[in-house]
C-alpha cells in the first residue's frame, strides 16, 4: 500500500471503524509442534469449525476489506480451503496473506495453484522458517520439506507473476537470535522470497515472554531489520517511497523496543481497524484478548458485534502485526514516524 493509501486508512480509522484487516483462523488443527505457538492450548483440540455455508453468511455481512489473512493452525488442513478463498472474492481484498508451516510440500503446492485459479486477488503465502536447519528443526521440525515448499512457490511465482508471491516470517526468540543475521543472508540468497519479516515472540497482553531475548540483543537486530528493508525490492524503485518505507521500518523497530522497555504502547486500534474470527465462530478484536462473542449468536454479523467492542485501557503487547497497524494507521503513530523522518534528514 502506498503512502496515499496509508493516509486514507489513517483518516478512515480516525473518523470511523473501518475494519481494514480481517484475520480468519480457519482451523486449530495443525501438523506442527512449535514450542512457542501462541495457540498451543487450542491446537488439535476438538472445535466445531465454521462450515462453508456459515462462512458465506459471514462474508455477506462484511464490508469490502483490503487486507485479508487466512490462517490457522495449519490452514491447508482445511479440506475446503480453495472454496473458502474463493468466497472471499466478494469482499475485494487487495491481497491474501496465507501463513503456512510448509510441511506438506506437494499438497500445499497443488492447493495453492487451485486457489490461484479461483480468486481475483493476489495470493501471498507466508512460510514460517525459524533459522538454519538445526535451529528450525529444534523448534518446528521439517526444515527440508519447508524449504522444498518455498522452491514450489518460486515455480508458481514464475507461472503467475502478477497474482502470486511468497514471504518468509521468522519469530525472534532467545534460541535463534544469535544466528538471525547469517540466516537472513541465507534466506535472501537461497530462498528468494519477496520479503523476509521478523516478529517478536508473543505473550498474553501486558506480559513479556520468557522466550524473548534481552533488550540489548534485540537492539542489535535493527541492523538485520534495516538490511532486509533495503535489499528486498518492495516495488518502490528506490525513490521517495523506498525512503519512506525504510524510515517507517526504522520507526517500527524503535517502537517495538520502547514497548518492551517502557511496557506501554500507542492506543490500540484492534477492533477498530481489524478483527479476528476463530475456527468455531468466536470473534475477538485481536489474537490475544478473549473473544467478545460467537458469530453464531449474532446472525453472523461481525460488524454489528464490533460496534460496542472495547479494549482494556493501557493495553500493550508484543504482537508485532497489530503494533505495525497502530503506527501506520493512527495520527499518533504518524507522529512517531514523522519524527524519525525529520531526524534522518
Ligand atoms: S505451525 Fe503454527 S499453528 Fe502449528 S504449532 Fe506451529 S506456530 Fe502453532
Ligand atoms: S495491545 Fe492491542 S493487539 Fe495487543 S493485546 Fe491489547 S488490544 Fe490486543
Amino acid at each position: 500500500m502506498g503512502v496515499l493509501g496509508i493516509a486514507k486508512r489513517v483518516l478512515d480509522t480516525t473518523i470511523s471503524k473501518n475494519l481494514g484487516t480481517f484475520i480468519y483462523l480457519t482451523t486449530f488443527r495443525c501438523n506442527g509442534t512449535c514450542d512457542f505457538c501462541c495457540f498451543k492450548n487450542s491446537i488439535n483440540k476438538k472445535f466445531d469449525e465454521l462450515s462453508i455455508d456459515e462462512i458465506k453468511k459471514i462474508i455477506e455481512k462484511l464490508p469490502e476489506i483490503k487486507d485479508l489473512a487466512i490462517s490457522g493452525g495449519e490452514t491447508f488442513l482445511r479440506k475446503d480451503i480453495v472454496e473458502i478463498c474463493k468466497e472471499f472474492n466478494k469482499i475485494k481484498p487487495d491481497e491474501l496473506c496465507l501463513p503456512t508451516n510448509g510441511i506438506m510440500t506437494e499438497y500445499i503446492a497443488g492447493k495453492t495453484e487451485e486457489i490461484l485459479k479461483n480468486i481475483n486477488y493476489k495470493l501471498v503465502p507466508t512460510v514460517s522458517v525459524e533459522g538454519m536447519e538445526k535451529t528450525h528443526n529444534k523448534s518446528r521440525g521439517h526444515f527440508r520439506e519447508t524449504v522444498a515448499t518455498c522452491a514450489e512457490f518460486r515455480k508458481l511465482r514464475e507461472k503467475y507473476p502478477e497474482k502470486f508471491d511468497f514471504k518468509i516470517n521468522t519469530v525472534i526468540r532467545k534460541d535463534n537470535i544469535d544466528e538471525l543475521d547469517e540466516f537472513s543472508d541465507w534466506v535472501y540468497t537461497n530462498i528468494k522470497p519477496s520479503y523476509h519479516s521478523f516478529e517478536l515472540v508473543r505473550e498474553k497482553p501486558c506480559h513479556i515472554s520468557d522466550m524473548l531475548p534481552e533488550v540489548e540483543k534485540l537492539k542489535k537486530m535493527k541492523a538485520v531489520f534495516m538490511k532486509n528493508s533495503k535489499r528486498y525490492d518492495l516495488g518502490y524503485g528506490g525513490g521517495l517511497r523506498t525512503k519512506l518505507t525504510a524510515s517507517l521500518n526504522s520507526a517500527l523497530f524503535d517502537y517495538y523496543i520502547s514497548i518492551i522497555e517502557n511496557k506501554k504502547a500507542l492506543p490500540c486500534l484492534a477492533g477498530k481497524l481489524s478483527t479476528v474470527l476463530y475456527p468455531n465462530g468466536d470473534v475477538s478484536v485481536c489474537e490475544l484478548l478473549p473473544p467478545i462473542g460467537n458469530v453464531r449468536d449474532y446472525e453472523y454479523d461481525i460488524p454489528k458485534m464490533l460496534k460496542n467492542a472495547k479494549i482494556p485501557k493501557n493495553c500493550w503487547c508484543t504482537h508485532t502485526c497489530f503494533q505495525i497497524a497502530n503506527v501506520k494507521y493512527s495520527l499518533r503513530g504518524w507522529n512517531v514516524w514523522l519524527k524519525k523522518i525529520l531526524k534522518a534528514n
